[in-house]
């Protein structure tokens, strides 16, 4: 895999842009420097803006109301679809109408599941044909165990994603993942998943917002980035969260994203082609060039200076297997 390039600003060839939320639109109560903005200029043109998380325990109007308390413009509940959306959309597919679904979750499951006509019930003896899990700082050791009796039982086991950690403010807290593991250790059955990297999220955001030329764009490499290579999609990977230039220097393979950029500002720019001459690299106005094992970046153009870096780092790894370090190039 080698980096896009797009001639014209990014969203005048995609009609609709997926974004992650923590680490690209905001990190924690904080909107992420430039991305209001930049979001705010990306609709005004006429994108189609979809917010995704694969965070279940809150529902899509909750997680509407966060994004327009920090000032992202024209934001409904049906500009965010929810990892707990999609896992209900799989089993409304799966399951006749009525059935009874034990759930272990919150509001952000339960809500989705009465609107998609299934019944929620709390007790393996409620005789559920399907379990689906999904995070909730409430889910309790009872929660869990009814969910072995019925998995164990023989009820369908989805979950909606499995984020091993969540981030909380007081630091890095069990996610739905290591909860649901707890459920399949015991029973030794995996369950469905809609999450990120999973296809059903993007494919279910994609099917609701009617897009026809999508972009995903997230700071995670193994959730967001991943989760548009399996669903087909271009993604761009931006460094306001958990990703770094290094991180993307070491991808490999379905892990690398067709762009990046250093923030959502490179939604509404051109990104040009990257040539390769040896140990120099081109892109626009900036070049990176191999100084030992560590590039070396000019130019005044952040995202041109990121794209020429990136390009010669996988171009190294592809050609020689050679691990080339990234570190300080994002400071002017
Ligand atoms: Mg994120």
């Amino acid at each position: 895999m080698t980096l896009s390039s797009c001639p014209v600003p990014l969203v005048e060839q995609h009609d609709l842009v997926m974004l992650d939320l923590d680490g690209v639109v905001y990190r924690g109560a904080e909107p992420v420097p430039h991305a209001v903005a930049a979001l705010e200029q990306a609709r005004s043109g006429g994108t189609r803006l979809a917010y995704v998380t694969n965070n279940a325990s809150r529902t899509a109007a909750t997680a509407a109301e966060h994004l327009t308390d920090l000032g992202v413009p024209e934001v409904g509940p049906a500009d965010v679809v929810t990892a707990a959306q999609a896992v209900v959309d799989l089993m409304a597919a799966d399951l006749p109408h009525g059935a009874r679904v034990l759930v272990v979750g919150g509001p952000g499951l339960l809500e989705p599941l009465a609107e998609a006509g299934l019944q929620a019930v709390r007790s393996a003896d409620d005789d559920p044909v399907a379990v689906v899990q999904g995070f909730h700082p409430d889910v309790a050791w009872r929660d869990l165990a009814e969910a072995t009796y019925a998995v164990t039982a023989g009820a369908r086991f989805y979950a909606s994603n499995l984020d091993l950690t969540v981030p909380t403010a007081r630091g890095v807290a069990p996610g739905n993942g290591s909860l649901v593991g707890l459920v399949s250790t015991v029973t030794g059955v995996d369950p469905t998943v809609a999450g990120k990297p999973e296809p059903p999220l993007l494919r279910s955001t994609i099917a609701r917002c009617e897009g026809s030329t999508p972009l995903m764009v997230g700071d995670r490499l193994d959730t967001d980035i991943l989760g548009a290579a399996n669903v087909g999609v271009p993604s761009l990977a931006v460094l306001t969260g958990l990703s770094d230039p290094q991180m993307l220097a070491d991808a490999e393979g379905v892990l690398r994203p067709s762009f990046v950029a250093p923030d959502l500002r490179g939604l509404l720019v051109p990104h040009p082609e990257v040539t390769i001459d040896g140990d120099l690299a081109r892109c626009g106005s900036a070049e990176a060039r191999l100084d030992g094992d560590r590039v070396q970046v000019r130019g005044d153009d952040e995202l041109h200076r990121l794209r020429a870096a990136v390009a010669l780092a996988w171009a190294c790894r592809d050609g020689s297997g050679r691990r080339v370090r990234l570190d300080g190039m994002m400071a002017p």
